[in-house]
């Protein structure tokens, strides 16, 4: 099979080539249809965070059409990619009233989706926010009268959570989270599965701790979106080396549908991700997350001018992004689903 893999240079570092080639290794099958057929895309490094500037490559599976990081990453090289300060909002360190402020506003949309989904799974029981981070959107579901835990590979995001919101956070994998069966009404998961090496596992997971009436609340990227379709591998979205999967929306529906569960409600615009999302596609070197997590060396005047363009640059996104999901090719995609009855 041709296909192209990578070599290492007398450097330490490493090269892609396209040339076709016999691999030594056996392809990683395709997780989703076992096929070892693929086709690469393009390849990318760490562009946002800058965390390696070592190329990998984003294929195509042959048989289901499933994109993905290859090869993919071991747990201790991909714990690598994720910076000390990733878990947290871009301003946990030195908030102004302000970006707290903004930071509550564009949550809303997650926030609402997530009550009218508990609403619906009869409006009273746990909630349990998978990949919780910093805490603040149990935060906002508390305050609407929800009672909510997290769960984070994350023991500093945990810590932080518990000493800003008082929320209580277990620090362990959904799969072997120390908690019941059917012990939970609503379950989200906001842009988890796509950073994991086995999501049919969280899934699976989920269906198990949900109640029968439970619902679960899932947002990944969506890469069948126009932005994808324009910017490629600029695209935020793909996020190398951090999402494994790259799912389209229909795939993701397939592996609900897989793991038991049916689809109620699907939304494919957040205030939160869309607009900043093609913001940071278009200017990465802007967005405020990366440059804190670079460690940028800025004045407080350069600090708030980029802060200001990068704003400006969400501003004028929102109308395109909003534009794109109407027209169903959104660049997120959140979902409520349910077991199947
Ligand atoms: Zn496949």
């Amino acid at each position: 099979m041709a296909i192209s893999h990578f070599t290492e240079d007398l450097n330490g570092g490493s090269e892609i080539t396209n040339e076709a080639k016999v691999i030594d290794m056996p392809p990683e099958p395709c997780p989703a249809c076992s096929d070892t057929r693929m086709r690469t895309l393009f390849s990318a490094t760490d562009r946002l965070y800058q965390t390696t500037n070592k190329p990998f490559l984003v294929v195509e599976c042959e048989g289901c059409r499933l994109m993905r990081l290859y090869p993919q990453p071991t747990p201790f090289e991909l714990n690598q990619y994720y910076p000390g300060d990733y878990w947290f909002s871009p301003s946990a360190d030195a908030t102004t009233r302000l970006a707290q402020q903004y930071r509550r506003l564009v949550l809303l949309d997650h926030v609402w989706f997530a009550s009218r989904a508990m609403e619906n799974a009869g409006g009273e029981g746990i909630l349990l926010d998978v990949g919780c981070g910093g805490g603040l959107f149990l935060d906002m579901m508390r305050e609407r009268g929800y009672a909510g835990m997290g769960l984070d590979f994350s023991l500093a995001a945990a810590a932080i959570a518990w000493q800003r919101f008082a929320v209580p956070v277990v620090c362990a994998t959904l799969s072997k989270a120390p908690l019941p069966e059917a012990s939970c009404k609503l379950i989200t998961m906001y842009h988890v599965l796509e950073h994991l090496f086995d999501p049919v596992s969280y899934l699976q997971a989920a269906h198990q701790l949900l109640t029968p009436d439970g619902r679960l609340v899932v947002q990944i990227p969506n890469a069948a979106c126009w932005q994808f379709l324009i910017l490629g591998k600029d695209w935020n979205g793909i996020d190398v080396p951090r999402h494994l999967i790259n799912f389209r929306a229909s795939e993701l529906e397939s592996l609900l549908d897989f793991t038991g569960f049916e689809v109620v409600r699907r939304k494919y615009f957040s205030l939160r991700d869309n607009p900043a999302g093609l913001a940071t596609s278009v200017a990465p070197g802007l967005d405020p997350m990366a440059r804190h997590v670079r460690g940028v060396q800025e004045t407080p005047g350069m600090k708030l001018l980029k802060d200001m363009a990068y704003f400006g640059l969400v501003l004028a996104a929102l109308p395109i992004t909003a534009f794109e999901a109407a027209c169903g090719a959104g660049s997120t995609i959140m979902i409520e689903a349910r077991k199947k009855q």
